[in-house]
C-alpha cells in the first residue's frame, strides 16, 4: 500500500527542517521525502497540511511493569531505603493490578508520542503484554544475582528465554546493577550478548551510595544486600568506581548505561548512554550524566522515562521539557535528536530519522493557525499533552483525545 502525506513542516533529524512538502510511505517503509507536495495519485493521502511531523520519539529505557507503582513510593534521601521500600510493595501487587498498569503506562507513552521502546523485563509472564502493547521494541530480560554461586544458573534461564521467545520479540539482556549483579553473571550474560547478537543495558553509577559500595565496600547497599543474604561472605569490593569496574570486566563498552549520574572522565569509554530526566528530578539528583559533554564526544544519548517507582507519570512530552530545563547547555534541536534519532540508533531501530529507507514511525503535533516560530519549540509547548498524530510502522492509530 502506498500513503502520501501532505505536511506544514517535517523535522528529518537528518537535515534542515522541511516546509510545505510531502512524504510516500510504502508498505511502512519511507520511499520519497520531497519539499514540494505534488499530484501525485496513491491509494490514500493524508493532509496534514497544518501539521509538523517528525520522528516518533523513542524512549530507551523504562520499566512498564512497575508501573502500577504509581504514587506507592516516594524519593528517600538513601536510594537503598527507596530500593528497600520498593520491594515489598512490588511483591504485593497482584497479576491484575500490574497487567493494568502496563496498559495504562503503555497508553500514555503512546498518547505522548513513543514509538520505540526498550523496557527492562523483570518476569518472562511479562514478555507477551509488554511485548504485545504494540511499540517497536526491545525487550531487556532483567536479572538480578549478586550471589557468585547462583551465577551459572541465572545465566541458563536467560539463554533459556533467548531460545524459547528470541523469534518473537527482540530481546536484550539487562543485568540490572553493579550493586545488584555479580563479576561472574555480568561477564557471562555479557557472552551470551554476543552469542546471540543482543543488547547489552544496566543501570550503571547512578548514586553515589553506588560508587561508595563498589570502590569501598561501604554503606548502606552493604546493609540491605547483608539484610537480603545476597553478600557472599568472601565478596572484596572492586576498589574502582563503578563504571572503572566495568571497563575492567571489558564489557563497559558493550552497554547501553543507563542514568551514570557518577561518571567522571569515564564517559569517554561509554558506547551510548540513556539519561532519564524526570526520574533524575523526581530523586532531586545534583550530579548527572554529562550529557553536552557526550554529546560532543559523538557519543549517542537517549531518553528514558525509566519507572513509575521513580517518576509522576510516563507522558514523554513532560521528559523533553525537563531534559530542557535540566540541560540548560543542550539546545532544543539536540534534545529532539536524544529524543528520536540517538535512542533509534543505540536500540538499532530502523527508524528515528525521516529518510527513504526508514520504517515511518512518525508523530505529528496540530500547528497554531499561522505558526511562525521556530519548528524545534513545538514538542516543547507546556500546554501539549499529547500528540495530534501517531503512526508506526505506516500504520497511523487513533490519538484519544
Ligand atoms: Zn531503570
Amino acid at each position: 500500500m502506498t500513503l502520501k502525506i501532505n505536511f506544514r513542516a517535517l523535522l528529518t533529524q537528518c537535515g534542515e527542517p522541511i516546509e510545505n512538502g510531502e512524504l510516500i510511505i510504502e508498505n511502512g517503509t519511507i520511499l520519497e521525502v520531497s519539499p514540494q507536495i505534488s499530484q501525485r495519485k496513491t491509494e490514500t493521502t493524508l493532509d496534514l497540511t497544518d501539521h509538523l511531523l517528525m520522528p516518533g520519539f523513542v524512549n530507551a529505557h523504562s520499566h512498564l511493569g512497575l508501573t502500577a507503582l504509581a504514587d506507592k513510593l516516594s524519593p528517600s534521601k538513601s536510594f537503598a531505603g527507596w530500593i528497600r521500600d520498593l520491594i515489598p510493595v512490588n511483591a504485593a501487587l497482584s497479576d491484575d493490578e500490574r497487567m493494568k498498569g502496563i496498559q495504562k503506562g503503555a497508553g500514555e507513552m503512546k498518547n505522548s508520542g513513543v514509538t520505540g521502546l526498550a523496557d527492562f523485563v523483570a518476569e518472562p509472564g511479562l514478555l507477551d503484554p509488554i511485548g504485545g502493547a504494540g511499540f517497536r521494541s526491545v525487550l531487556f530480560l532483567e536479572i538480578i544475582g549478586f550471589q557468585e554461586k547462583r551465577a551459572r544458573d541465572l545465566a541458563d534461564e536467560v539463554e533459556t528465554l533467548l531460545k524459547s521467545q528470541g523469534s518473537k520479540w527482540t530481546l536484550g539482556i539487562a543485568p540490572h546493577a553493579p550493586y545488584s549483579v555479580s563479576e561472574k553473571l555480568f561477564l557471562q550474560l555479557d557472552k551470551l550478548a554476543k552469542d546471540y547478537g543482543c543488547l547489552l543495558s544496566t543501570h550503571l553509577a547512578e548514586t553515589d551510595e553506588e560508587t561508595l559500595f563498589i570502590e569501598k565496600g561501604e554503606g548502606p547497599l552493604v546493609d540491605l544486600l547483608k539484610d537480603r543474604q545476597a553478600l557472599d561472605e568472601n565478596w572484596q569490593a572492586p576498589a574502582k568506581s563503578p563504571a572503572r569496574f566495568l571497563k575492567s570486566l571489558g564489557i563497559l563498552n558493550d552497554m547501553v548505561a543507563v542514568h551514570c549520574n557518577y561518571i567522571d572522565e569515564d564517559y569517554r569509554a561509554l558506547q551510548a548512554a540513556v539519561f532519564c530526566p524526570k526520574s533524575t528530578q523526581w530523586f532531586g539528583r545534583s550530579h548527572f550524566l554529562p550529557v553536552r559533554k557526550m554529546l560532543d564526544a559523538g557519543i549517542p544519548v537517549g531518553l528514558g522515562t525509566d519507572s513509575m517507582a521513580s517518576n509522576d507519570s510516563l507522558n514523554f512530552l513532560e521528559e523533553i521539557r525537563v531534559a530542557d530545563k535540566l540541560l540548560p547547555d543542550v539546545s532544543r534541536k539536540e534534545i529532539l535528536s536524544m529524543a528520536t534519532r540517538f535512542g533509534a540508533e543505540i536500540l538499532r531501530f530502523p527508524s528515528g530519522k525521516i529518510k527513504p529507507g526508514q520504517k515511518g514511525d512518525l508523530i505529528g503535533f496540530k500547528l497554531e493557525h499561522g505558526y511562525r516560530g521556530d519548528w524545534h519549540d513545538v514538542p516543547f509547548e507546556p500546554q501539549r499533552k499529547k500528540v495530534d498524530f501517531y503512526m508506526i510502522n505506516g500504520k497511523s492509530q487513533a490519538c484519544p483525545s
